[in-house]
Formats: structure tokens, C-alpha cells, sequence
């Protein structure tokens, strides 16, 4: 079993990385067939989802684009339960198929928000793509269409997640060790 420690906590090895990279093949899969013959803007919400989007996108073969937002919620391993929109979007998305690319939903509420504010420039469709999805911690109604791992309450790091700015390098994804 591989453990590894960041600042005071202790993590357990939980999804290789070659699992990892099966699953998110998948998604692509799925998402190569359901946008088949349009042009979806892939929109990343930063910081977390940059190994997810990069290696998603790498198995996209539909035409598609990308953009990023990124929005703070998180602070340590507690969430605070306020959303902050920090850096918006800068292109229009009026009439665009639109899939958020997240690396985890948690209680929802940034995903929440995030469909709420988008919706006001009238998409052509939304949709959410996350590598990790907590269902049991969900707080209000979000609709996942795409996840590569539903995954039960606990903290996570490695691809692109962080505990407290450290971790988002590793590339196989640890459970914080109860
Ligand atoms: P939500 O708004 O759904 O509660 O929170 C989503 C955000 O919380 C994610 O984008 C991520 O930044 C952070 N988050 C939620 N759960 C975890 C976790 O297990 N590990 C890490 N590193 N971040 C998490």
C-alpha cells in the first residue's frame, strides 16, 4: 500500500493512474458519440481540472474547443460553502453546446451556480463533465452527465487536486488515511 504525507495528513494510493486514464477514455468515448457533428466548447473550471480537460480533450476526435473560468470555494480540506466567481469567461456562449469540465462535485454548489450564471447566455445545451463525483455529499440538484468516478465522502488528491496547494502533481489519486 502506498502512502504518502502533505502538510499534516497522511494519504493512502486509492485510483492508479492507468484507471484513471481508462475511465476518462470512456468519457471521451461517450462524448465523441453524444456531440458527434458539432463543435462543443469544453469550459475548464480552474485549477483542478487541468490534467482531466488536457487528457480528455487529447481523446476527443469531434471538432471542439476550449476555455477556461475558475471559481473559489475551497479552502483546506472543509468546504466553506460560498462560491466566488473569480475569473469569467471572455467569449460569447450564446448558441454553443457548452460541457463544464470539473475535477470533483462535492455538495454541488460551485456546478450549481455555474449552470445558473451560464444559462443566462442561452447556451444551445449544457452539459457537465467530472472526473469525481461525491453523491452522497451532494446539497442541491446537479445534473452530472458525464462522470468517470462516483466516489464515496472522503478527501481526495493526486490529478490535478490539491490539499492546500500540494498534490495537483501526482499522477494516481490518493484517500486521505481516517
Ligand atoms: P462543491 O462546490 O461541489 O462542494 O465543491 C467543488 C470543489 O471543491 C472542487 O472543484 C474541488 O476544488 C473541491 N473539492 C471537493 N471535494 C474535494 C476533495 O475530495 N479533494 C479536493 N482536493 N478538492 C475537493
Amino acid at each position: 500500500m502506498s502512502t504518502i504525507k502533505i502538510h499534516d495528513k497522511e494519504f493512502v494510493k486509492s485510483i492508479p493512474s492507468e484507471e484513471i486514464a481508462a475511465r476518462v477514455k470512456e468519457v471521451a468515448e461517450r462524448i465523441n458519440r453524444d456531440y458527434a457533428g458539432k463543435r462543443p466548447l469544453l469550459l475548464g473550471v480552474l485549477n483542478g481540472c487541468f490534467m482531466f480537460v488536457s487528457d480528455l480533450m487529447k481523446n476527443l476526435e469531434i471538432e471542439c474547443e476550449i476555455s477556461f473560468v475558475k471559481f473559489s470555494s475551497y479552502q483546506g480540506s472543509e468546504t466553506t460553502g460560498t462560491v466566488n466567481q473569480v475569473m469569467g469567461l471572455n467569449e460569447s456562449i450564446t448558441g454553443r453546446d457548452v460541457i463544464v469540465v470539473e475535477d470533483i462535485v462535492d455538495t454541488g454548489l460551485t456546478m450549481h451556480k455555474m449552470l445558473e450564471t451560464l444559462a443566462q447566455s442561452n447556451p444551445a445545451s449544457l452539459a457537465i463533465a467530472s472526473l469525481f463525483l461525491k453523491p452522497a455529499r451532494l446539497r442541491v440538484p446537479v445534473e452530472v452527465k458525464y462522470s468517470a468516478f462516483e466516489i464515496p465522502d472522503r478527501f481526495i488528491v493526486g490529478y490535478g487536486l490539491d490539499y492546500d496547494g500540494l498534490g495537483r502533481n501526482l499522477p494516481d489519486v490518493y484517500d486521505v488515511k481516517e
